[in-house]
């Protein structure tokens, strides 16, 4: 059964189409450009990139693209094919502790939590509209990035700040990247043969978060209310002391808006090193004796080990630590100092494991501590979701 799973930013539109419950690929593509002459869309036909520049005036556009592709390209006879769309959503709040099958009053919910991500959620929803008009009688999931770490508890979620701010705003930590954590920990116990493990899942792309799982539950993740809060990433700060937006905006005449955008834009490896968001140009830089590409390297790893001791006491022990995402999968240097940083705890690199990519355990035999990496897989988690609800 084909089941396609959606990705809808403010001005893109990523998906894959996926035949399930075999887990198989069947194509992927995006639309880049959403609103603007010269959008571009791009689709995988066998194992190539075909693209095509064209006018995309909004999502709706952008979806019939999709289908029309599909279609032309022959990767399917009819849309009666398509039996079901999952389309990620950022910000579920405490309204979704589960996926739900996407209805009118469903859409109303999600909408209710704009304020909470502003820059995503209504990205979302014209991505499930679209998708809604175009296939009205095909079942449509939203599967949230938050719902995964809905299982935390209070003294894991709160922050000590006004308890009125959470009951009136909801001002609290929902934490992100659920999917892939969620994904990622189950493959990791399936690894193990160990459904109560205690595993730490550290998910490093350009957005970065870690979470910690116990017996399969979110026990504590990096993000807060927004994906700003945790460790430092591409171009995030990571958490910083909140009087910095005040003495910044004061000192550079610039509104707390503008030192916020500072802070997520502006910051992490690129703020730090000055050359570069992308870790492999740290990686590089570093390697040639760059003194604030080293710093940028050093900074991420601390922040790294600080948190991956904060879960090993907050569970009471760790079975596996796991690498995931952009960097996580593909920079043995970030995985080697990481795991350097916290060989306090019994952990052991395999020197030559560390080097190879695809999934495979990076710790020696005799480590106490186990370190694998795990190819993340969002969509999949996304169409398995559809799959379960679709009974
Ligand atoms: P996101 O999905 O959050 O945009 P990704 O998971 O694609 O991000 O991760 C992007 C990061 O992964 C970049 O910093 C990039 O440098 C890093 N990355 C991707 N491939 C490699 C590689 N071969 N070696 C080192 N880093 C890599």
């Amino acid at each position: 059964m084909k089941i396609i799973a959606v990705n809808a930013g403010s001005s893109s539109l990523k998906f894959q189409l996926l035949n399930m419950p075999e887990e198989h690929e069947i194509t992927s593509g995006l639309v880049e450009r959403i609103g603007y002459d010269n959008a571009v869309f791009t689709i995988k036909i066998d194992g190539k990139k075909v693209k095509k520049e064209t006018p995309v005036p909004n999502h709706k556009v952008a979806v019939e693209l999709v289908i029309e592709g599909l279609l032309e390209h022959k990767v399917i006879a009819s849309l009666d094919e398509i039996k079901g769309v999952g389309h990620r959503v950022v910000q579920g709040g405490e309204l979704f502790k589960d996926s739900v099958v996407i209805t009118d009053q469903v859409v109303k919910d999600i909408e209710s939590l704009n304020d909470l991500a502003p820059l995503h959620n209504p990205a979302n929803i014209t991505g499930i509209e679209a998708f809604r008009e175009l296939l009205p009688n095909v079942i449509q999931v939203a599967v949230f990035d938050t719902t995964f770490h809905q299982t935390m508890r209070e003294d894991a979620y709160l922050y000590a700040a006004p308890y009125d701010w959470y009951k009136k705003y909801g001002v609290r930590k929902y934490g992100f990247h659920g999917t892939s954590h969620q994904f990622v920990s189950e493959r990791a116990q399936e690894l193990l043969g160990n459904k109560d493990a205690k595993i730490i899942v550290a998910h490093l792309g350009n957005g970065a978060s870690l979470c910690a799982v116990d017996g399969g539950k979110s026990v504590d993740t990096s993000m807060g209310l927004t994906p700003l809060e945790g460790i430092p990433m591409g171009t995030r700060s990571g958490n910083i002391d909140p009087a910095v937006l005040m003495l910044v905006s004061e000192k550079e005449n610039k509104t707390y808006e503008e030192v916020l955008n500072d802070l997520n834009k502006s910051s992490g490896y690129l703020g730090v090193s000055g050359i570069s968001n992308d870790s492999r140009d740290i990686v590089e830089n570093m390697l040639q004796g760059h003194y604030r590409a080293t710093l940028a390297h050093r900074i991420q790893i601390k922040r790294i080990a600080d948190y991956i001791g904060s879960y090993y006491v907050y569970m009471g022990g760790l079975d596996a630590i796991c690498f995931t995402a952009g960097i996580g999968e593909n920079a043995p240097e970030v995985r080697k100092d990481v795991i350097n940083a916290i060989k306090v705890l019994g952990i052991t690199l395999d020197e030559e494991e560390n080097q190879k990519r695809g999934e495979r355990m990076i710790s020696t035999a005799d480590s106490k501590v186990k370190a694998f990496i795990i190819p993340t897989n969002e969509e999949v988690m996304i169409a398995r979701e559809v799959l379960r609800l679709n009974k």
